[in-house]
């Protein structure tokens, strides 16, 4: 029998993370040892953002190089783990059933949303990866929903993997230097969140939810939704039978200033 798996977040930062000399690099590259060994990850990227859920179901996934100006030796860098397409369509199965039509794509690559934080937590890369996109026009609770649907998948040996960013105003990372102490609205976000993630009481699944209006400076931090729908999935899959999770923080640092890049783990 497959270990039954943990669900996780991490923050991804810049692309650069991969390189950079910063805590949450090395903590990265202790987490894939430090946790119990997946099957197979499925990963569910602020950087894939699709009207209806999608799973990638590629043998082989390309390595995606999905932005830009960034040094060279980034876009020589790959990740050349395998795909798992009988876990897509096993995915996509868990959702319809649960009411939310998925659909396969087997042309979708890993963008740096997955491959920056698993090239630093398994460099091998001989962990199958599927990719499962957001729906960031949908609300907070669709993606709680995706990860209730997913959860039975975590008895089967998945590492369901969620990869955003604890907060993320990209207006401001620019003018600040890359190691420098938190901006206090960036700091009080993130420890309401972690608050909110270690209770794991149902009301604190609701604040989650509601984390613009609730959270401090909500809209600051997340201008746009697409890095935070990320956690909501590993939350909703990490839920127990009375809506309580058990959630933990494994790492709490920034880059920039204004990137919390906590990561979370429940069960
Ligand atoms: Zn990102």
């Amino acid at each position: 029998m497959p270990t039954t798996q943990p669900t996780l977040f991490v923050s991804h930062g810049a692309p650069t993370l991969v390189m950079d000399p910063v805590p949450t690099r090395s903590f990265l590259r202790g987490l894939g040892s430090a946790l119990p060994r997946p099957r197979v990850i499925l990963c569910v990227s602020a950087h894939w953002d699709t009207t209806a859920p999608r799973l990638g179901s590629a043998l082989r996934p390309q390595t995606m190089y999905d932005f830009y100006g960034f040094p060279d030796e980034l876009y020589a860098m790959t990740y050349p783990a395998p795909g798992d397409p009988a876990l897509a369509e096993r995915a996509a199965q868990l959702l319809d059933a649960a009411q939310i039509p998925a659909a396969l794509d087997e042309g979708r690559g890993l963008d740096h949303g997955a491959w920056v934080p698993l090239s630093l937590m398994h460099p091998q890369a001989d962990i199958p990866v599927v990719q499962l996109s957001i729906q960031s026009h949908l609300s907070p609770r669709h993606h709680l929903e995706l990860g209730q649907a997913l959860a039975p998948l975590r008895a089967e040996g998945v590492l369901i993997m969620a990869s955003g960013n604890a907060t993320h105003n990209l207006r401001e990372v620019f003018s600040h230097d890359i190691v420098e102490p938190p901006v206090p609205y960036a700091k009080a976000f993130a420890d309401w969140l972690t608050a909110r993630v270690e209770s794991g009481a149902a009301a604190d699944t609701a604040a989650l939810l509601d984390y613009l209006a609730q959270g401090p400076y909500g809209s600051k931090n997340h201008p746009s939704p697409d890095h935070y729908l990320p956690l909501l999935v590993a939350l909703g899959a990490g839920l127990g039978p009375e809506g309580t999770a058990a959630g933990r923080i494994l790492h709490d640092g920034y880059t920039y200033g204004v990137l919390s890049m906590a990561a979370y783990a429940w069960s």
